[in-house]
Parts: structure tokens; C-alpha cells; sequence
């Protein structure tokens, strides 16, 4: 069993970057900059935005955080979001999901600016992607194959079990798993919580990527010998252990999964640390087009 380690991978990604970013910079070229907007005081969120932020300003990329109050009306975010559509300096936005319930996600998803939208969450990102077309593909599933890509993992022809079906993981990943090119050339099975015998379909599998957000749900008796295993799921379990209180677990229960796979990605240190090296890709690509 190989573990597919995403810290690695990451940092490889980060430091091709950055040497990219220096030469820019000698060229005397903008950098790439990234605007985030976190509403609110949502603990996960404010995690995940601050180490994106972090990641931008460790490889030279220039970042904006605007914080916003929970009670922001809709129309003032869109105006927020307009102004770094107007600003010329800002190559990618992203605004940290979850919204305050009264916010609508859609509204502000296709208020970004398509050619800043280094999410790829916009409808016209998505269409593109299914098109295969070129576009911002979402930072997760770009991240796995950027994953399955650099161990060389063999996809052609082989049974992907997707599990989960969101817009920003299971349902991209199964488009990309199923397109023509690498990685991909996969027959994609894409399941979800009314899926009946699951456990049949996950033992015919030779790539699994769960991604359901159900600590520990994938054990070792539904993985057959072989199979190639993406653990997307994090969720915070109490864990009086750490001085934060709660730890993070995948939707893999790695201890009985693990010693059937060929290949497996850790949580944490798999495809988290993949999901802000793609984000990051995809703010770079948004600078250079603009050259
Ligand atoms: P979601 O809640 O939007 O979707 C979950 C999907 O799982 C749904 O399609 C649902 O039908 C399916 N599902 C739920 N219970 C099921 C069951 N018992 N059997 C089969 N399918 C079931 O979640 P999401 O946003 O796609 O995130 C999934 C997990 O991935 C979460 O733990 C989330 O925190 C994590 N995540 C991680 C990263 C990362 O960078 N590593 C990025 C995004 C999301």
C-alpha cells in the first residue's frame, strides 16, 4: 500500500509556483492576486480562508481578506463581489462557503466574474468543464487529479465508484474521472444517499473516492484487493485530546481500509492540502491570461 501523500504533492505544486511568481517579478510583471471574502465568524470557515490566504502569500502571490458581518444583506455582498470584479489588479475571487441562510448561494456564485472564478463554481465554469472545454475546474477534484497525476496513477478503463454527488466534489470529479484524457477514461458510477447496495457496487471499484462527509463510512470489507482509494471527507469530532477540542477524520475508515489498497490518501495531509494547491493553480492561470 502506497499512501498518496498530499502534503507532498502540494508543496511540489507551491514550489514550482513560487519560482514562477520570482521570475514574473524580475520581469517586473504583476503577481498573481487573490481576493477571499469569509462572512461571518463560522470556525471551519475562517480555518480554511486563513490557510489560503497564508498559501498565497508563502509562494508571492498577493491576497485581499475581506471580512464581512453575518448580517450583510445580499445586495451589499454583490457589491463587494462587483468591486473585485472591477478591479483589474484581482485575478481570482472565492467566497468562502457556507452563506448566511438569508444569502443566496447561486446569486453569488454567478455574481464572480467568470474569468475570475478560481473555484469553478460559476454555471459557465461548469459547463465548460462538462464540455471540456478549457476552464477553472473546482479546487477539490482538480486537486485529485493533480494527485492521481503525479504517482502516475493508471485510470484508463478502470471502475470509478464516486460517493456523493455535490456541485463542488462528487459530481465534478465524476465528470473528470469520465472525460477523455488523463486522468480519466474512467466508467464512472457516481452514488449518493439513496443508492440501494452500495457495498456491491463499491467492491466492483477500482478507484473509490468518497466524498459523503460521514466520518469513517467506507470500511475494509467494501473495498476489494487493489483498489485505489480518495478520502475527500473532513469532519470535526470531539477529541478531548487535542488542545482544540476535536479532530478531523475522513469518510475512510483507514485502519481496516488501508491494508487492502494499492493506494490510499491520508486525512489530514491527502486531499486538503491538494484542494489549496489547485485553488492556487487556478490563480495563477487566471494572472498569466491576462498577459
Ligand atoms: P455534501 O453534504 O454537499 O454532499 C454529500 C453527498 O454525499 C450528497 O450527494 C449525498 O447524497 C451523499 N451521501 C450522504 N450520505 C450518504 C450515504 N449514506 N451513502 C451514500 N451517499 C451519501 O458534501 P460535500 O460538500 O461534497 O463534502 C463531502 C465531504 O468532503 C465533507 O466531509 C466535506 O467537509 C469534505 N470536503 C473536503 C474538501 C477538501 O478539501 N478535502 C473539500 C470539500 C469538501
Amino acid at each position: 500500500m502506497q499512501l498518496l501523500d498530499g502534503k507532498l504533492v502540494s508543496q511540489a505544486v507551491r514550489d514550482d509556483l513560487r519560482s514562477k511568481v520570482a521570475v514574473r517579478l524580475q520581469q517586473g510583471r504583476k503577481v498573481p492576486h487573490l481576493a477571499a471574502i469569509l462572512i461571518g465568524n463560522n470556525g471551519a470557515s475562517e480555518t480554511y480562508v486563513s490557510s489560503k490566504v497564508r498559501s498565497c502569500e508563502e509562494i508571492g502571490f498577493r491576497s485581499t481578506l475581506i471580512r464581512l458581518p453575518d448580517d450583510i444583506s445580499e445586495e451589499a455582498l454583490l457589491f463587494h463581489i462587483d468591486e473585485c470584479n472591477q478591479d483589474f489588479d484581482i485575478d481570482g475571487i472565492l467566497v468562502q462557503l457556507p452563506l448566511p441562510k438569508h444569502i443566496s448561494e447561486q446569486k453569488v456564485i454567478e455574481g464572480i466574474f467568470v474569468g475570475k472564478d478560481v473555484d469553478g463554481f460559476h454555471p459557465e465554469s461548469v459547463g465548460r468543464m462538462v464540455q471540456g472545454l478549457p476552464a477553472f475546474l473546482p479546487a477539490t477534484p482538480y486537486g485529485i487529479l493533480l494527485l492521481l497525476e503525479h504517482y502516475r496513477i493508471e485510470t484508463k478503463g478502470k471502475h470509478a465508484v464516486i460517493i456523493g454527488r455535490s456541485n463542488i466534489v462528487g459530481r465534478p470529479i465524476s465528470i473528470l474521472l469520465n472525460r477523455n484524457d488523463y486522468p480519466g477514461n474512467c466508467t464512472v458510477t457516481v452514488c449518493h444517499s439513496h443508492t440501494p447496495n452500495l457495498k456491491d457496487i463499491c467492491l466492483q471499484a477500482d478507484i473509490i473516492v468518497a466524498a459523503l462527509g460521514r466520518p469513517a463510512f467506507l470500511t475494509g470489507d467494501m473495498v476489494r484487493e487493489g483498489a485505489v482509494v480518495i478520502d475527500v471527507g473532513i469532519t470535526r469530532v470531539p477529541d478531548s485530546s487535542k488542545k482544540s477540542g476535536f479532530s478531523i477524520r475522513g469518510d475512510v475508515d483507514f485502519e481496516t481500509v488501508a491494508p487492502r489498497c494499492s493506494h490510499i490518501t491520508p486525512v489530514p495531509g491527502g486531499v486538503g492540502p491538494m484542494t489549496i494547491a489547485a485553488l492556487l493553480m487556478n490563480t495563477w492561470q487566471a494572472c498569466i491570461a491576462k498577459d
